[in-house]
């Protein structure tokens, strides 16, 4: 993996972070982005080395996807992997009341921003002779929650835009997965379990116990169970597994 050069959005915390970590680990070359400000030691550590780039941008901007290549072009030389990551949780409201503007919202960033990074980084994948796209999804994009039916709907319809790009790209080298967590304790997920708290009244805790109960595997996931997967995806090892969801979830979507 050493000096591959990987765009990672969604980078400022979360699942994001933990992935820039294991990648700078792995000796290769990161553009972080984020809207947000990026401070986890190990990527400041890498942009002080010159090992890493942070660039702070709205994923909604159509502009995002062609400005994230060119700057790992200008900086690195090279577009390796896209891990497109960054998202939010949506509206908390029924798939058949759903708005079209707070639809659009959602979709606007879950999807269309994973769509212009694919779309400018393209060129530079084949280019690279193994090209590679990680998405993240979400086990429920097949299994929606109640009043989240904007999030599944933009979830599902990544799954499907990585599994074309997997179809249409695969002679040129470029693999395309999808990463579909589960339960992973960050502030989206503390956010999902207070909203659920709300409609259910009770404490966010009790909930989150709650949720943690359902896990098979008896805990809640950590960022670095989802890096751990993107990282391998990533590697040479896993060079023909294309088109595929790799759910890391502690067992939960299958109880
Ligand atoms: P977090 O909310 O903790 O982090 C998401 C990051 O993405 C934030 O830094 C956020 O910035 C950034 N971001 C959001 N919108 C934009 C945008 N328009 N432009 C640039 N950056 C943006 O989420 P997680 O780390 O928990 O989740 C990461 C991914 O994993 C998401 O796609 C999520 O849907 C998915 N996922 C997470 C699960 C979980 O249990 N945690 C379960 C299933 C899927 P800001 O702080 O400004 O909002």
């Amino acid at each position: 993996m050493t000096g591959r050069v990987v765009i990672v959005t969604g980078a400022a915390r979360g699942l994001g972070a933990a992935i820039v970590r294991a990648l700078l680990e792995d000796d290769c070359r990161v553009v972080a982005a984020d809207r947000s400000p990026m401070d986890d030691a190990p990527l400041v550590t890498a942009v002080a080395a010159g090992k890493a780039v942070e660039v702070r941008v709205d994923l909604t901007d159509p502009s995002s996807g062609p400005s994230l290549v060119a700057t790992a072009l200008d900086s690195f030389g090279a577009c390796d992997a896209v891990v497109s990551n960054a998202g939010i949780g949506g509206p908390s409201r029924s798939a058949s009341d759903l708005g079209h503007d707070e639809l659009l919202e959602v979709l606007r960033i879950n999807l269309l921003g994973a769509v212009s990074l694919c779309r400018a980084a393209m060129p530079s994948l084949r280019a690279s002779g193994r090209g590679r796209v990680v998405t993240i999804g979400s086990v429920f994009a097949e299994r929606p929650s109640v009043d989240d039916g904007a999030y599944a709907m933009s979830k599902a319809a990544l799954e499907s835009l990585t599994r074309s790009i997997a179809v249409e790209e695969g002679r040129a080298g470029v693999t395309a997965n999808v990463v579909a967590p589960g339960y992973i304790l960050t502030d989206m997920h503390r956010a999902e379990a207070s909203r659920l708290a709300g409609l259910a009244g009770i404490d966010p805790e009790v909930q989150l116990a709650t949720l943690r109960e359902r896990v098979p595997v008896g805990r809640h996931g950590i960022p670095e169970d989802v890096a751990e997967t993107v990282r391998w995806l990533l590697s040479p090892e896993a060079s023909y597994i294309s088109g595929q969801t790799i759910r890391v979830d502690g067992a939960l979507s299958i109880v």
